[in-house]
């Protein structure tokens, strides 16, 4: 496997670099967005597209995660209010968000190409993001939106753990960790996110209903929209995107 894109840049934000140069694309770099309710596995397929196809995993939830580790003195007010909405499962105002995100001009014109996970979600965001995209003369290639049944998404929610160290992705069910609570990678402890916790959750569909599933027709009238299956293994719905996506 291919060793994780520093992603310092985008978590850091400001002056902040990548010490190590974005991996050369094979062909055009890829510059996606990535759609779908919280659950959908959404994150697992950003990890496997990002890694094959060489683009640079950007999550704005991954932002918000790194705030968390640092100082207190070293969280804007901002910030330190973005971590409550994120608490309770409510989406960060729009402001913050596009803040954080137009702070990382150079991340959405690396020549590595992105992968947007988690931003945009709401539609004004989206305006915001194809704003900012002309300023840096950067075109989508495809919004990928996963789609899977509600039961579905709440047995993967409920099931899912993290590693509290590296982040790396298990389910107690489906992807399992060769010893319980313990991360196959890094050997850190499989914790469930605070976000995943069934009243945040019901918070999240609800936010994701409300605001986000809009960004559908937004995408689809610009021709941009590919609606994946979400059934079935990681590496099955990663082959039915990558055919879905040909000639792109
Ligand atoms: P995620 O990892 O994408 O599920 O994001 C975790 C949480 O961070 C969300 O539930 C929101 O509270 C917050 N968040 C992340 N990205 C955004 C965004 N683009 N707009 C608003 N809130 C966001």
């Amino acid at each position: 496997m291919m060793p994780k894109q520093d992603r310092t840049a985008w978590l850091k934000g400001g002056d902040a670099r990548c010490a190590v140069p974005p991996r050369k694309p094979l062909g055009k770099p890829w510059h996606l967005v990535l759609l779908g309710a919280p659950g959908v596995g959404k994150g697992t397929q950003a990890e496997l597209l990002s890694e094959r196809l060489a683009c640079c995993h950007l999550s704005t939830g991954d932002i918000f995660r790194a705030a968390k580790c640092f100082d207190e003195k070293d969280q804007t007010p901002a910030i330190q209010s973005a971590l409550g909405c994120m608490k309770r499962g409510d989406l960060v105002p729009d402001t913050t968000v596009l803040q954080l995100v137009g702070e990382r001009p150079r991340c959405l014109r690396c020549s590595g190409g992105f992968l947007l996970d988690g931003f945009p979600r709401t539609v004004a965001q989206a305006g915001a993001l194809e704003e900012l995209l002309k300023r840096e003369e950067v075109g989508l290639t495809a919004v990928f939106n996963y789609e899977l049944p509600l039961e579905k998404i709440v047995a993967r929610i409920s099931g899912r753990r993290v590693c509290s160290k590296c982040k790396a992705v298990f389910h107690v069910e489906t992807k399992r960790s060769q010893v319980e609570g313990i991360c196959d990678q890094c050997g850190g402890a499989l914790v469930q996110r605070e976000d995943d916790r069934p009243e945040a959750v019901e918070v999240r569909m609800k936010a994701y209903l409300e605001n986000t599933r809009p960004l559908i027709e937004f995408y689809q009238k610009r021709g941009l929209l590919i609606t994946v299956d979400a059934e079935g293994s990681p590496e099955e719905i990663y082959k039915r995107t990558r055919l879905l996506a040909l000639g792109r």
